[in-house]
């Protein structure tokens, strides 16, 4: 059986944006060189025979230019041409422009930019004239019929704006994904935009309302990932299976990395694309083992919770990179997925083995039927149909 895993392509770790909560350099930061993606497309030939989704991550990706799209994404395609690739980018669409677009268009690549809400409130958490410049990227990118999805971050001050931000994403017709800010790992007050675990599960909780209310005209996606856990009883998204193994980064100058987000870092280098390492070897690294350590850790710190089958203990990179990679609990938003994998669980039990009957007697003794709020059961059927 094939097992797809996912390539997190970082072409630079500049950006032109200054988010405040944010890790990426400044914007002259190095880009990959055409022989450093040669020996990345190289890597990939041979590295597996299972599908590959390649995503280009920054950073911000669209800094290397169209050139280097145009030759990154036929030299890819054609390397992983036996085993199927498919292709997504990440960006701020700041430096979208009809030429990277006709590229990108060529390959149907799909879109995740980034936008916390509206105008002011986007802007006050990353940058002025942030929205506007992604804005801008957004129309580009839709005249050219390229598909754009957007991440929003709540912070510990966007998150009591949740119902304006929401109406925003319902207005313009938005898919939604969330993402909670974490504490930084630089600068002098980590903890400033950090979302406590307590307010990210009352958050997902008041989205899973929303989504099933406003079933139809918004997909929330983190709600829809987080149903499916629990409705298959599997992970289905990286921060809910075991991402080790059938996820890896490859850094700008072709260090590959157990995710995007421990690019940078040398202890997590499990090894460089020119070596071109198999996967026994990255498990080998000392990276490899830790994340293996985790796994082991998680196997027996989350042995009794009822989640562990599709949570896994969360995100590795969220758990071990805030004590300095020394592994000692799990992802600090446990209480988060907790509290919402209880009350989608509670709401599918509820929906399967309560369901009043359909047809409800009235005082005078006919019968009709009551209207049923959607559920979760509907939400896994609808999704089921796409
Ligand atoms: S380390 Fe976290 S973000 Fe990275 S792939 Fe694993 S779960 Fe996803
Ligand atoms: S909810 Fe918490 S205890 Fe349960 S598996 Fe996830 S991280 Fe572990």
């Amino acid at each position: 059986m094939k097992t797809p895993f996912h390539i997190m392509l970082v072409p630079t770790l500049g950006c032109p944006s200054h988010c405040a909560y944010c890790w990426s350099s400044e914007e002259g930061s190095p880009v990959m060189s055409i022989e450093t993606l040669r020996e990345v497309a190289e890597w990939l030939r041979d590295f597996r025979d299972d599908p590959a989704t390649v995503t280009f991550h920054g950073g911000e990706p669209l800094l290397a230019g169209a050139a280097f799209y145009r030759q990154a994404l036929p030299m890819l395609a054609e390397a992983l041409s036996r085993q199927g690739c498919y292709f997504a980018l990440q960006t701020n669409l700041w430096r979208m422009t009809p030429e990277i677009a006709e590229v990108l268009a060529a390959y149907r690549v799909p879109l995740g930019s980034s936008i916390d809400g509206p105008r002011d409130l986007n802007d006050l958490q990353r940058g002025d004239g942030y929205f506007d410049k992604t804005m801008r990227g957004y129309e580009i990118a839709r005249a050219h019929g390229l598909d754009v999805s957007f991440i929003c971050t709540f912070t510990r001050h966007s998150v009591e704006h949740r119902e304006e931000i929401f109406q925003f994403f319902l207005e313009n017709a938005f898919t939604l994904k969330l993402h909670p800010a974490l504490p930084s790992l630089r600068g002098s007050e980590p903890e400033k935009w950090a979302l406590s675990p307590e307010k990210y599960g009352e958050l997902l909780v008041y989205l899973l309302d929303q989504a099933l209310e406003h079933m139809g005209e918004i997909d929330v996606m983190n709600i829809n990932d987080l149903c499916r856990c629990v409705f298959t009883r599997r992970g289905t998204v990286c921060t809910f299976a075991d991402c080790m193994g059938n996820t890896f980064a490859i850094g700008p100058d072709g260090s590959i990395y157990p995710c995007y987000r421990f690019i940078g870092m040398p202890a997590y280098v499990m090894g460089h694309v020119r070596d071109r390492p198999t996967a026994e070897d990255l498990a080998a690294s000392a990276a490899g083992q830790l994340m293996q350590a985790y796994k082991e850790f998680v196997d027996g710190h989350c042995g009794g919770c009822a989640h562990i089958g599709y949570c896994r203990g969360g995100c590795p990179y969220n758990a071990i990179t805030p004590t300095g990679g020394e592994i000692k609990d799990v992802d600090p938003h446990c209480t988060a997925y907790k509290r919402i994998f209880d009350e989608i669980n509670d709401r599918l039990n509820d929906e399967m083995f309560n369901a009043p009957s359909m047809m409800e007697a009235n005082p005078f003794g006919s019968r009709r039927r009551k209207p049923a709020k959607p559920g979760v059961m509907t939400l896994m059927h609808r999704i089921a149909m796409k």
